[in-house]
C-alpha cells in the first residue's frame, strides 16, 4: 500500500506530519506538500511558472515540498511517485464542513487525486486552539483509516475531526446560509483593507457534517464530483429534447 500525504497549511505543518505518521502503520508513506501555506487555494493548479520538487527531513520521513498549490504537490507527487494507492491530504489547521469545500486547498488536493484516478480523503480539524495536540487523535485517525480502506468506501471522503471525539458517522454536507461578510479596517498606516469572513447563519441540519462536529463526532462525508443537476436535467430532457 503506497499512500502519498499532502496539505495545504504547508510543509512544516504538524497536522501534515500527524496524518503521515497516522498513514504508516497501513504501508509506505511520501509527503509531497507546498513550501508554505497555501489555504483558501481550492482546486488550483500552476500554469504560468514551472514547478521545484525538493527533498525535505522532517521527522525522518520520506518528504517533498513543492512550490505550488495543493493540487499540484499531488499531480506531482503522483508523477514523481509513479502512482499511489491513495491520497490522504491533512490534517487541515481547521475545520472544512459544508461550503468551506469549495475553497479548501485540502479538499482541492483531495479532489486533484481522485481526478487522476486515486482514491482520496481530506482530514480536517476544528480548532479550538492556535497549536493543537494530534498525539491524541492518532488512534482515531488510524480508525477512521481502516474504514477508508474498506473495498465499499467511496472515493472521495472528506473527514472532519473535532479536538475530543467520541465516535464517528457517516454524514451529509450541511447546505447552511453562509455569510459571505466582508470586514472593513485599517492597517498601521491608515490604509483601508478587508478581509472575507465566513460565518455559518443557522444551525446545522440533522446528519451533516457541521452537526456532527459540533457533537463530538468525527464526520465522514462522502463527495462525488459530478456536479451535474440530474433532477433539473432530467425534467429538460423529458420536456424539450432528444438525445444525443
Ligand atoms: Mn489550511
Amino acid at each position: 500500500m503506497r499512500i502519498l500525504v499532502t496539505n495545504d497549511d504547508g510543509i512544516f505543518s504538524p497536522g501534515l506530519v500527524a496524518l503521515a505518521r497516522g498513514g504508516l502503520p497501513f504501508g509506505q508513506v511520501r509527503v509531497v506538500a507546498p513550501n508554505g501555506e497555501q489555504s483558501a487555494m481550492g482546486h488550483a493548479i500552476t500554469i504560468q511558472r514551472p514547478l521545484k520538487y525538493h527533498r525535505v527531513h522532517p521527522d525522518s520521513l520520506d518528504a517533498y515540498r513543492v512550490n505550488g498549490s495543493p493540487a499540484d504537490c499531488v499531480a506531482l507527487g503522483l508523477y514523481r511517485w509513479e502512482g499511489a494507492d491513495l491520497v490522504f491530504s491533512g490534517i487541515n489547521l481547521g475545520s472544512n464542513l459544508s461550503h468551506d469545500i469549495w475553497h479548501s486547498g485540502t479538499v482541492g488536493a483531495a479532489k486533484q487525486a481522485v481526478l487522476l484516478g486515486v482514491r482520496a480523503a481530506a482530514f480536517s480539524l476544528a480548532l479550538e486552539e492556535e497549536e493543537p495536540e494530534f498525539e491524541p487523535l492518532l488512534p482515531y485517525v488510524e480508525q477512521v483509516i481502516t474504514m477508508l480502506l474498506e473495498d465499499q468506501c467511496p472515493d472521495l471522503v472528506n473527514v472532519n475531526l473535532p479536538p475530543d471525539p467520541w465516535g464517528i458517522r457517516w454524514t451529509r454536507r450541511s447546505l447552511r446560509a453562509y455569510s459571505g461578510q466582508v470586514l472593513e479596517g485599517e492597517d498601521s498606516m491608515g490604509r483601508r483593507h478587508y478581509w472575507f469572513a465566513t460565518t455559518p447563519l443557522t444551525d446545522p441540519e440533522e446528519n451533516t457534517d457541521r452537526r456532527a462536529v459540533e457533537q463530538g463526532l468525527i464526520s465522514l462525508t462522502p463527495l462525488r464530483l459530478d456536479l451535474t443537476d440530474e433532477e433539473w436535467l432530467q425534467q429538460m430532457r423529458l420536456i424539450a429534447q432528444e438525445d444525443i
